[in-house]
């Protein structure tokens, strides 16, 4: 392995360490990352929590969602929602998925998250919902085949995060960086927007970034400075557990 690929093996352990640690993926949920390779390839962990993963535990996909060197290692159930989005958008090089917490009210009600402060901006660009009902009835709600990973990513389209009704949601981004950043902050924001809603009560205003605030903020938005926090951090408790 060249020392790029190394790097990105070793970010995406990271990756799993802080949306742990931040309350975004616990025992569940995942962070993939497209190969700097092959853009036909992905990084996963293979299926233990997130909190635990090191870079010997990261498994190869094409995608297909198909291991390649799996020497007996079990792959996440759900992982052809990475592989489908990786397909569907070309310029997506690393997709999360988790259970947030404070983003499933908002899965299962008619209330949508909007972009109630400049972190979690992206909110603006459109959050849609998938319903899983209106690909499959009676399902567990996982998304664990090719079928309903396509379904998910075409309700995701060309935006930059989808609720799951009652299961979670799923985040995307041009880099790592950028999608455990966004995760970070739709849950954050997420919990503000319930209080903000709470404090104005019913039919109260809240004022939100309009559309132009949005796109003002959303493209330099990469997270880079919470990045070398978050990665210094969590390579640190790495080591001690080591
Ligand atoms: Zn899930």
């Amino acid at each position: 392995m060249d020392r790029t690929g190394a790097n990105l093996i070793e970010d995406l352990a990271v990756a799993n360490r802080i949306l742990a640690e931040y309350g975004v993926i616990d025992g569940y949920g995942h962070v993939s990352v497209r190969s700097d390779r092959d853009p036909a390839r992905y990084f996963l962990s293979r299926a233990i929590a997130p909190e635990l993963v090191t870079e010997e535990d990261i498994m190869e996909y094409d995608l297909d969602s198909t291991p390649l060197d799996p020497r007996g290692r079990e792959s996440v159930r759900e992982r052809f929602i990475h592989g489908e989005i990786y397909k569907c958008r070309p310029e997506v090089n690393a997709v999360v998925h988790n259970h947030s917490p404070s983003v499933i009210p908002f899965g299962i009600t008619t209330q949508p998250l909007r972009p109630i402060f400049h972190m979690a901006s992206f909110i603006g660009q459109g959050v849609p919902t998938f319903e899983i009902r209106d690909a499959e009835e009676g399902t567990d709600l996982l998304v664990k085949t090719p079928y309903l990973g396509q379904a998910l990513a075409r309700t995701l389209g060309g935006k930059p995060a989808a609720l799951m009704r009652g299961h979670g949601a799923v985040v995307v981004g041009e880099n790592l960086p950028r999608a455990v950043g966004r995760s970070i902050y739709l849950e954050i924001s997420a919990k503000l927007q319930a209080q903000a809603m709470a404090i104005a009560g019913p039919g109260g205003k809240m004022v939100c970034m309009d559309a132009r605030e949005v796109e003002a903020s959303v493209v330099p938005q990469n997270f880079a400075r919470a990045w070398n926090m978050w990665r210094a951090n969590a390579l640190a408790r790495m080591r001690l557990q080591s």
